[in-house]
């Protein structure tokens, strides 16, 4: 226990400060630091704290009453668990037993907080596919949410959607869905089986087209979609998340800039419009989005017509990750949420919808997506 009183352990546990000072009379005590178990709401770090008990002032046994140290209020929690650092006394004195970091992931585990990026680095353990949220081996999978499955990959509706049912009116459902490999991956380029590689990204492209082709139906032209991706070696199952977008936003441009000036906000790199394919070819971790607008008429695929028609617009754009900087994880859907007017859906965690609100929305979908869903073919 680090201190006496469960009311003061229990703060210390949900605060998980960086230091936890206390005092008693002729004694000075520096506990070993002890980290905090990655929450969902912060999957992706391990707090530590340190408890330090300083004596009073001028004890007789000459034991240290003052205590100098700096701290660095910006700084992210570590990624690893750092040698000498012990679990936390007050989980283990409040739980049963420890919860194991692994077991604490979210399926939205990179929708949390910030991270910091390292290749070398990686997490003490990696959520295995038992254990992972995104795996269909896994007991922890929603299955509710799935809404098609493939030979590579699947899809689902996002759990806490950034657009909700009445976002797009001739939708009806919110339509943020999840592109999913089959295989447990951190990225597709670190799939080692290269036939295995190409076919997952072609078929998570093709369901990226069907659902291009499933907005060009319902909203006729009137809706685009972006499509993103972290791809981090220290990942944990590699997914995309596709949003309808008004496609005037896109063709107006303000897509692009949003991301780009967003980056630029956070004095992130600049992004790079360059298509990486399933990213076998890029040396560091990345951020991608690929913006899709629906030619301007169903008829008009080509090109740009005399009559003002407009041809379908594909952009891709490269946020190139590295160690000099953190990169927000929430920054795809951050930037979205911005867009569109969505700021109060910024984080998945405030859009929890009940269990019947989730299975309605995934069925809406589905029956919307039937005609154009592959996977239900032969
Ligand atoms: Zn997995």
């Amino acid at each position: 226990m680090v201190g006496k009183s469960p009311i003061t352990n229990n703060l210390c546990a949900s605060l998980k400060p960086r230091y936890h000072f206390s005092t008693s009379n002729n004694t000075f005590f520096e506990r070993e630091p002890f980290f905090h178990a990655p929450t969902e709401a912060a999957p992706d770090g391990y707090p530590i704290t340190r408890f330090i008990s300083l004596a009073s002032y001028n004890n007789p046994k000459k034991q240290k009453w003052i205590y100098a140290f700096s701290i660095d209020p910006t700084a992210a929690p570590a990624v690893v668990i750092p040698p000498g650092t012990t679990a936390s006394p007050l989980s283990l004195s409040n739980k049963k037993r420890p919860t194991a970091p692994s077991q604490e992931f979210s399926r939205f585990s990179t929708d949390g907080a910030y991270a910091h990026r390292g290749n070398k680095r990686r997490r003490a353990a990696p959520p295995t596919p038992a254990e992972c949220f995104f795996c269909l081996s896994s007991p922890n999978l929603a299955t509710h949410l799935i809404t098609s499955i493939g030979t590579d990959a699947y899809l689902t509706t996002a759990k806490g959607p950034l657009s909700t049912s009445d976002t797009y009116p001739s939708l009806g459902f919110p339509s943020h869905i999840l592109i999913i490999p089959l295989t447990h991956s951190p990225t597709l380029a670190s799939i080692a089986d290269a036939e295995a590689r190409k076919n997952t990204y072609d078929e998570m492209q093709r369901y990226r087209q069907a659902l291009h082709d499933m907005l060009t139906k319902l909203a006729s032209c009137k809706l685009g979609a972006v499509t993103w991706e972290v791809s981090r070696a220290g990942g944990v199952h590699t997914h995309w998340q596709f949003l309808p977008v008004p496609v005037d936003s896109i063709r107006r441009g303000l897509v692009e800039a949003a991301f780009k000036v967003e980056a630029e906000n956070e004095r992130y790199p600049n992004f790079e419009t360059k298509d990486v394919g399933d990213g076998t070819e890029e040396s560091s971790d990345f951020f991608r989005a690929l913006i899709w607008a629906p030619p301007s008429t169903i008829s008009g695929g080509e090109a740009d017509g005399d009559d003002g028609s407009a041809a379908a617009k594909n952009t891709s754009l490269l946020l190139p990750l590295d160690a000099s900087f953190r990169f927000d994880l929430q920054f795809g859907r951050r930037v979205l949420a911005k867009l569109l007017g969505l700021g109060g859906r910024m984080h998945w965690q405030d859009c929890g919808q009940s269990e019947e609100d989730e299975t309605a929305d995934a069925e809406a979908f589905k029956k919307a997506f039937k005609e154009f869903d592959f996977a239900l073919e032969g």
